[in-house]
């Protein structure tokens, strides 16, 4: 069982979704839905990148 769920939090509405579940119905069409470090929140559609996450984690404010 590997289970390699990434979950994100959009940085515009808060909400926390798989990068997964994000690509199935954003990037359907998109060639580089395997390297792309973007993600579209299923909420209210915004388009973040998720490699900066990992830098970002202490300074983001509530
Ligand atoms: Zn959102």
């Amino acid at each position: 069982m590997t289970a390699a769920k990434k979950i994100v939090r959009c940085p515009g509405c808060g909400f926390r979704f798989d990068v997964s579940y994000s690509r199935v119905f954003a990037c359907g069409d998109c060639p580089m839905v395997i390297s792309c470090n973007y993600v579209k929140c299923p909420r209210c559609g915004e388009e973040f990148s998720t490699s900066s996450m990992n830098n970002s984690l202490a300074s983001s404010p509530g």
